[in-house]
């Protein structure tokens, strides 16, 4: 096949018909995997995707034009209960991997043994393992290594290792990374080794046509099987100046877990076991600050270089732009000078907490509701009282173990464990998603699942789910490697299933 194009708004006219074997709907990390794999099996894939394509030259390093131009919803969705959690996904080609800190976490076997055990997956430890390291290989995942880690992620590294506890360096996809830090506003060297440098370059190298600046509204399905999309192509403004449509046998919804239950909650598809937009889990995280004698200069570094695995829960360093990391801090209680001697980490929980993402109409956001439950708010307690412990042993004099405004500087670990009890209530803790899953999760049974396994879902035929929302339960760990396998071997049993 003669290879396809990168294709945006502009060169399209309205009331424009494609033919496809396939159509895919979103082209993060589920739908470039997906692209890349039906393509290299021969099948003509058309990719659509409602996000523009940047180069690294068109990104502004500045937090306000990223979250108005990279972000679904601009940056501002937050998930509704006792508290509001901000949630974050990604609106470009490559999805959220453009935007994203290049982590890479292999789901865990027992995670994986619970989806077979209570969902009937056919994803094994077993199976999933040599998916893993493909994927791992196309994306160029390497462990990193001080020199990029810088001081943020090694007091964390001196103060872990004096505790004995079991940690290490990152493993990322970010081949070029100079450790300059800004990951979430786009890589300004395209140094990251986001789908759009890798994944989607092979589809397109194998026949793909990938359209940016197409949202798809419309699902089609005659007879109980998929036949095609219709799509608004947009105006640079979220207008939409006419539509775009494409016929294909297969369309594979790719569209993230806030995307792809919206999509079937407007065409009113595949709820017949009532669990499309349901099951939310973001991986929530909470951050901590530390204040050193010595200067780290947080902000010079990986974005995220070194983590620590508890149960349920994994450390992470991170850093941010001074300006993001200032406006985080409980106000007033660091003094602006002392911001080059600050170091900052997370801990992300494998959440039991659910919510539901609803679709409220045209160009209106979700409805997300998300409430933190008991458990994880000790969870989150739990991994404060770690990190304040790991810093204190790495020589911090001032620790915030959690970023809240009620909470007081301890300078000492018993005044940072005096403030951090068995749990705390949600007010107290001020948590962040990122990784939003499971909200079309898969199950073998048609009542507890609105996809099989194998990615279609249940009630249309040659129609799939590949991308966050399938998982079933909760992954606990940074996301994108298990949804690129996943979604990677779902395509590939659906082009051997012709
Ligand atoms: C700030 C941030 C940091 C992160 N850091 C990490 C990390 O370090 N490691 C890690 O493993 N994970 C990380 N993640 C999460 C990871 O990137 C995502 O879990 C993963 O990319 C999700 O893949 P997906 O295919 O489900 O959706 P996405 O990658 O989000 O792709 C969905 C795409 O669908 C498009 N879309 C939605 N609706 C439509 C429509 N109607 N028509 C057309 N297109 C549509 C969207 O614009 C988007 O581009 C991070 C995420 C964020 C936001
Ligand atoms: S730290 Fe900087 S150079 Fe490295 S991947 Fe992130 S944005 Fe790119």
């Amino acid at each position: 096949m003669l290879p396809g194009r990168l294709h945006a708004a502009a060169d399209l006219k309205v009331g424009q018909k494609l033919a496809a074997d396939a159509v895919v709907v979103g082209s993060g990390a589920g739908g470039a995997a997906v692209a890349a794999e039906l393509s290299q099996a021969g099948l003509k894939v058309v990719v659509l995707e409602e996000g523009r394509s940047f180069a690294p030259a068109d990104l502004l390093a500045r937090p306000s034009w990223a979250f108005r131009h990279l972000y679904a919803g601009r940056g501002v969705m937050v998930g509704k209960g006792r508290v509001l959690v901000p949630l974050a996904a990604g609106r470009a080609v490559g999805g959220s991997t453009f935007i994203n800190s290049a982590i890479c976490f292999r789901a865990q076997d027992h995670v994986l043994r619970e989806w077979e055990r209570d969902f009937g997956s056919s994803w094994s430890p077993a199976r999933m393992a040599p998916l893993f390291a493909e994927v791992e290989k196309a994306l160029s995942v390497e462990k990193i290594g001080p020199e990029i880690a810088r001081q943020n992620s090694l007091v964390f590294k001196r103060g872990a290792e004096k505790l004995g506890l079991a940690g290490d360096f990152i493993s990322r996809n970010a081949p070029g990374c100079v450790g300059c830090g800004v990951c979430q506003l786009g890589c300004p060297i395209g140094g990251k080794g986001s789908v759009d440098k890798n994944l989607l370059p092979t589809a397109i190298a194998h026949g793909a046509d990938v359209y940016s600046e197409v949202r798809v509204r419309d699902l089609h399905v005659k007879k109980g099987a998929a036949r095609g999309v219709t799509a608004e192509i947009l105006d640079g403004d979220d207008g939409a100046t006419g539509l775009l449509h494409v016929e294909a046998p297969r369309i594979f919804l790719c569209a993230g877990a806030f995307g792809t239950p919206q999509l079937l909650q407007r065409n009113h598809l595949c709820n017949g076991s009532g669990q499309v937009g349901q099951n939310l889990h973001v991986h929530p995280g909470q951050a901590a600050a530390a204040l050193f004698d010595e200067e780290i200069r947080y902000w010079d570094g990986v974005t995220q270089g070194y983590f620590v695995h508890l149960e349920d829960a994994i450390l992470e360093t991170f850093t941010g732009t001074p300006e993001l990391f200032f406006a985080a801090l409980p106000l007033g209680q660091m003094n602006l000078r002392k911001l080059k001697h600050a170091a900052s980490a997370g801990c992300m929980i494998r959440d039991r907490s659910t919510g539901s993402v609803r679709w409220q109409g045209e160009g209106r956001l979700p409805e997300i509701r998300y409430e933190l439950a008991e458990s994880d708010r000790a969870l989150f307690v739990a991994g404060a009282r770690e990190l304040a412990r790991i810093y204190f042993a790495a020589g911090a004099n001032t620790v915030w173990p959690l970023m809240n405004p009620t909470m007081d500087p301890a300078r000492t670990l018993e005044q940072a464990l005096a403030q951090l009890p068995g749990s705390l209530p949600a007010q107290k803790l001020n948590p962040y998603g990122s990784h939003p899953q499971s909200t079309c999760r898969f199950s073998a049974d048609a009542k507890s699942g609105v996809c099989k396994p194998s990615g279609e879902t249940h009630e249309v035929q040659n129609l799939y789910l590949a991308d966050g929302s399938l998982f079933p339960t909760a992954l606990g760990v940074n996301p994108q490697i298990t949804i690129l396998a996943l979604a990677t071997g779902i395509a590939r049993e659906a082009a051997r299933k012709g």
